[in-house]
């Protein structure tokens, strides 16, 4: 049966464009259909969708249905790299009851009544597809609209399962089959633009992220891919069985190539190849015409980019976004410099930042091994920056005047080894200096005690203190003044 699988399955653009779109949709269906949700790993908005449909499962048979879809829905999720990404999606079972089970075999004589009128070998080419209502309309291109209606814009990837044993899938709907809905993975592949990288006698090839007719090495898509001692094309021995090459067979047996002996676009039981792991992580993060897939999923808090800080106030910083299963490296700066790694949150206090602008960034970058892309590459690092004001505080009457406390910058700036703290004093005061880190806690004392009016100084080695932004801080009285160093080691 997994041959008839493999003569069946096509991929059809339009069906794809309608699934992405919900164009062309007439809105008739009736509330029929129930929504369960299967896997909740966000909000519906903030994550991509695969919306799993039954078809030709009888009222009785619904709870068959929604083992099905779960059955479905662990299979997608157990293959790379769809298993690492697992938490950039939900997934939504739909039901609706059919008359009878299974679906028709054009031109074998089983004909059923069933909801979305499904079909074997009666569309254009071969394989499974959906038949129009006696007045032109296509229930399941209504469902599509019913479900925007309902639920909004989610993104959705749809799969039908089609409650059949006839074995067979194409793109957005695939049966049951002899073996458990094989070909799924394979037919979600296609909404990812994966082209099929099996024989396909009568079908005309096309040059896909996955399948070209190019032998020169510098023209091969996937080149990046491929070893310096690699030939080209490559033998199909297993010794290259590991190997990113140029296969000969994709579609026509002759002059068209895939990029690996083995792959899920080319049978459904193998994992898919480095170029189609690639390509569908590539979907995720770079296809923006449509749907600003990650601008979506991925939030920075605040959202505003400029911001006001008063001395006595914090905030905090963040991003709010699933993790893939490798984690995302996160690096936060503040005035270039970094001050924390790996944290999703980053607190900060207008008294640690100090009186002026700063600029706080986050760098987001997704460490996969399974992007080697030159042109997708920068996709997966993003940075965000924040400007913070942090205005001069308001002086209270009967404090010393400020404006003549002169707190002056250290030097040198960076310190390595030791620097000068300088400051003026209007009259005789009690002077604490204080070094903080950009949390505003308490790293070292540099000196405490009564000064004389006038100008002093004040030496200082920062020791045991690691790399890194820092703020010093002169109280005086109930006056206290701030301003930043870099200790570098
Ligand atoms: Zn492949």
């Amino acid at each position: 049966m997994f041959f008839m699988y493999r003569a069946l399955c096509r991929i059809t653009l339009l069906q794809m464009v309608i699934g992405c779109f919900l164009l062309g949709a007439s809105h008739t269906a009736k509330a029929q259909y129930t929504v369960h949700p299967l896997l909740q790993n966000g909000p519906l908005d903030r994550r991509m969708t695969i919306i799993v449909v039954s078809e030709g499962y009888k009222e009785e048979e619904i709870p068959i249905f929604l083992a099905d879809a779960q059955r479905v829905t662990d299979k997608i999720f157990a293959a790379s790299p769809f298993k690492e990404y697992k938490s950039y999606f939900n997934v939504l079972a739909v039901s609706v009851a059919s008359k009878d089970s299974g679906i028709d075999w054009y031109g074998w004589g089983k004909v059923r009544d069933t909801h979305f009128n499904a079909t074997y070998n009666d569309c254009v080419g071969i394989g499974v597809c959906i038949k129009p209502n006696a007045d032109g309309s296509y229930t399941w291109s209504d469902f599509k609209w019913w479900m925007y209606e309902k639920m909004g814009y989610l993104d959705p990837f749809y799969m039908m399962l089609i409650n059949d044993e006839m074995d067979a899938g194409t793109s957005d709907m695939t049966a049951r089959g002899g073996s458990d809905f094989a070909p799924v993975v394979h037919e979600l592949g296609h909404q990812f633009f994966l082209a099929d990288e099996y024989i396909k006698p009568a079908h005309s090839p096309h040059e896909a992220r996955n399948v070209t007719s190019k032998v020169e090495r510098e023209q091969i898509k996937w080149k990046h891919w491929i070893e310096a001692g690699t030939p080209l094309p490559t033998p199909q021995t297993d010794q290259y069985k590991e190997k990113v090459g140029l296969f000969e067979g994709a579609i026509q047996e002759k002059g068209w190539y895939r990029p690996q002996l083995e792959c899920k676009m080319r049978a459904s039981e193998h994992d898919f190849c480095a170029v189609c792991k690639e390509a569908i992580i590539s979907f995720i993060y770079q296809d923006e015409r449509w749907s600003n897939r990650m601008t979506r999923i991925r939030k920075f808090l605040p959202a505003a980019e400029d911001l006001i800080l008063k001395s006595t106030e914090s905030l905090q910083l963040s991003l709010d976004a699933p993790l893939p299963e490798h984690g995302l490296l996160l690096e936060w700066f503040i005035d270039g410099v970094l001050v924390k790694t790996g944290a999703k949150e980053l607190p900060v206090t207008g008294s640690g930042l100090g009186v002026g602008e700063h600029t706080v960034e986050l760098r987001v970058k997704d460490g996969t091994p399974y992007v080697r892309d030159p042109v997708i590459l920068p996709e997966l690092t993003k940075t965000r920056t924040w400007k913070i004001h942090v205005p001069e505080p308001l002086s209270s009457p009967g404090d010393l005047n400020i404006a003549n406390i002169v707190l002056g910058q250290n030097f040198p700036n960076p310190v390595q080894e030791i620097t000068t703290f300088k400051f003026h004093l209007p009259k005789p005061s009690n002077v604490r200096l204080t070094v903080h880190d950009i949390l505003g806690r308490k790293v070292a004392v540099v000196t405490e005690g009564a000064f004389k009016q006038g100008q002093h100084q004040v030496d200082w080695r920062p020791k045991s203190l690691g790399a890194g932004l820092y703020l010093y801080r002169m109280q005086v009285g109930s006056t206290t003044l701030t301003k930043q160093l870099v200790v570098q080691k």
